[in-house]
């Protein structure tokens, strides 16, 4: 049977390669290559965002870890995971992440920092904070494998052999397809994961008798003389017989914190966050909240639940010989028993849930280290273009080195951190258990804040990457006097007093920029742009329209409108489908769509006109709703020709016949 896994499992790897390969074409420029061209739609988005969350250190480490402390009760943490962790981050993150990131045309978490507060400084330190974070981060993920490996292959192939092989795989399809890649391959993985969860859930049940049984084998269960005897004797102080099959368990204040941790925790990582960059439009965020939600729910509430019954397969989860609980050798314990078919499953689900991991978090450390550090406002090489000036193939050739030079820094990362994996030294395996909370601690307060709030200055974002960063190391040092999860959640949590505190008495940013870097939402929500639009020709159109303008029809960001003062023949006006006043309002991608359609337009206008020039004017001093007014000028009627074209001269109206003429030869032209 040993063949019969090593087959899948290859089988399996080669469908990876393969989507890397098929992605390759997304993959030429910088957006496309970090953020698949910021166009992934709401079920890779979901699935990306979910299989990043849940690797092997979640379905064999804490799964087995707090099912043995809090038995079935560790159910909530899987719950929290798809609430907190995924509902609500979507619901506070992801609209406002998209637009913003998009507005400041920033693609990486350290770039956002150093764009939003004008900050070289916060850019450098940022990405040097999430490197060094990052890196055991990676790491950690290959150990999470190595139990479930050992036990899948025996010792027949070494733990070794597949690190390596994960490695040189992801790498592969990271390489090859970038984001892009990732996020299909995640869908897969994903796919997998959900498969192996509810599967590998049905036989441990059905192994135990039934879910009642089950139960009620785990009710009779009481803590060991190896829990008591360690830290167990605060944490069972209020046991009661059946608690460990108890709703809310033995102890419900740690439940609760492990529960905020680890679903809060995400809300601050980078590799997180950076999946709401790319996401495609509104609608997706909303359906991808829903997506994500169920997913977290199916596996992050599956794994816990099956690691509450740990109990009744592993007799203590103490370690004699190194006198330390062994709580990694729980969940692969529990599934020794399963038949050989199921097994190479759960394998493939280990496998899924640490490569979309692992091929996250390179992506986010290269792409940060490419864009924030190196090529950092670089649009072409020493004296390749003459300063002040644009050449349109010198930014294309540094756009295709920047993925190069990406591409590089993947297998550097991949290398370091499968080197690390390997042969972990002790400083970095001490830096890999806090990771994600120097991470959170340092990102997660500063982020959110300052897609909401004003008010957040710069002194604010340095005092909470000092404060996040600063506890867990010397927390560390000192030998974690505080454990280090707990310790991550006071920098997460501590980071929303020292942020606002830091801030208040700080210098403010310029109230311009500030306003500024807030168009991207606040215009078209405040109140008295709501009540504008009642009146707006372009909004309301109707008998706001009539008076200057017949529609003829819409492109996918603008309505179309023949002018009905016609001295110049075949006047139309472009106008922005959103009713926002300034062009800096609308996100790049609505930008180039609307640029698009004028593009459409004009060459209708050439094709049914042939004017000598068309000019464009946006106005607007009065009427707060983008438009272009695409005016024909022709030489033989000289009537402003050289001159600029006056708003309304009222000079020449038509028949309505010929109106709708016009009108139809415009749809004609442009294709509606
Ligand atoms: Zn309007």
């Amino acid at each position: 049977m040993l063949w019969f896994k090593a087959v899948l499992t290859l089988a399996f790897l080669a469908v990876m390669v393969g989507i890397g390969v098929y992605s390759r074409k997304h993959s030429r420029s910088v957006d496309g290559f970090v953020l698949g061209g910021r166009n992934v739609g709401a079920w890779l988005t979901a699935f990306a965002f979910g299989t990043s969350y849940f690797s092997a250190v979640v379905f064999v480490g804490y799964a087995g870890q707090f099912g043995w402390k809090y038995g079935l009760s560790s159910t909530w943490i899987g719950i929290g995971n798809a609430v907190i962790g995924s509902f609500l981050a979507w619901v506070v993150l992801a609209r406002r992440t998209r637009l913003m990131t998009q507005h400041l045309q920033s693609r990486t978490m350290p770039d956002f920092f150093g764009t939003r507060f004008d900050s070289e400084g916060l850019r450098i330190v940022a990405s040097v904070i999430a490197f060094v974070f990052l890196i055991p981060y990676t790491a950690g993920v290959y150990m999470g494998i190595s139990k479930l490996f050992e036990l899948g292959f025996g010792s027949a192939v070494p733990y070794e052999f597949w690190a390596v092989l994960m490695a040189t795989l992801t790498a592969g399809y990271v390489i090859l397809g970038g984001y892009k890649a990732t996020a299909i391959n995640d869908f897969v993985q994903g796919i997998v994961m959900l498969v192996g969860i509810s599967a590998v859930i049905a036989l441990v049940i059905h192994h135990q008798g039934g879910l009642a049984t089950a139960v009620d084998k785990l009710a009779a269960v009481a803590p060991n003389a190896d829990d008591l005897a360690q830290r167990g004797k605060e944490l069972y102080a209020n046991f009661k017989p059946g608690d460990f099959a108890s709703c809310f368990g033995p102890a419900k204040m740690s439940l609760l914190g492990v529960v905020v941790l680890t679903s809060l925790g995400t809300w601050g990582l980078p590799q997180m966050v950076g999946k709401f960059y790319s996401i495609t439009d509104e609608k997706a965020i909303r359906r991808g909240t829903v997506i994500s939600t169920i997913f977290a729910f199916v596996v992050a509430g599956g794994c816990y639940f099956l690691g509450g019954f740990g109990r009744l397969f592993v007799k203590t989860a103490f370690n004699s010989e190194s006198g330390k609980f062994a709580f990694d050798s729980i969940i692969p314990q529990m599934l020794s028993g399963l038949p050989e078919a199921l097994m190479a499953l759960v394998m493939l689900l280990v496998l899924s849930a640490s490569m979309s991991t692992l091929a996250s978090l390179v992506l986010t450390s290269s792409s940060t280290m490419t864009l924030d550090i190196i090529f950092r406002d670089k649009i072409s090489g020493f004296d390749e273009v003459p300063s002040g000036q644009i050449d349109d193939s010198v930014a294309a050739r540094v756009e295709r080195r920047k993925v190069v030079v990406m591409r590089v820094l993947i297998v550097f990362f991949i290398v370091i951190s499968l080197m690390i994996a390997l042969k972990p030294p002790h400083f970095i395996a001490q830096l890999m258990g806090i990771s994600w909370g120097a991470l959170a601690g340092a990102f997660l307060a500063p982020f959110l804040l300052a897609l909401y709030w004003k008010g957040v200055t710069r002194a604010g974002v340095w005092a909470c990457f000092a404060w996040g960063v600063g506890i867990t190391v010397v927390n560390m040092l000192l030998g974690n006097p505080i454990n280090p999860i707990d310790c991550g959640a006071i920098a997460m949590l501590g980071g929303f007093v020292v942020v606002p505190i830091v801030s208040l008495v700080s210098p403010r940013l310029p109230a311009r920029a500030l306003d500024k870097v807030f168009a991207c939402y606040s215009d078209r929500r405040e109140e008295p742009y709501r009540l504008e639009m009642k009146t707006c020709g372009y909004c309301a159109e109707g008998g706001y329209l009539d008076p200057f303008g017949i529609k003829i029809g819409e492109l996918p960001m603008s309505k179309v409108y023949l002018f009905k003062e016609q001295s110049h023949k075949g006047r139309v006006i472009v106008a922005c489908k959103l009713h926002v006043s300034e062009i800096t309002a609308l996100t790049s991608d609505e930008r180039d769509a609307f640029f698009k359609d004028v593009d459409r337009v004009a060459r209708a206008i050439h094709k049914l006109y042939s004017p000598e020039k068309v000019n464009y004017g946006a106005y607007g001093d009065t009427g707060h709703h983008l438009h272009f007014h695409l005016v024909p000028k022709y030489k033989d009627d000289d009537f402003e020709w050289g001159n600029v074209f006056a708003m309304n001269p009222k000079r020449k109206f038509l028949e309505e016949s010929e109106y709708s003429e016009m009108v139809s030869a415009y749809r004609d032209a442009i294709g509606l």
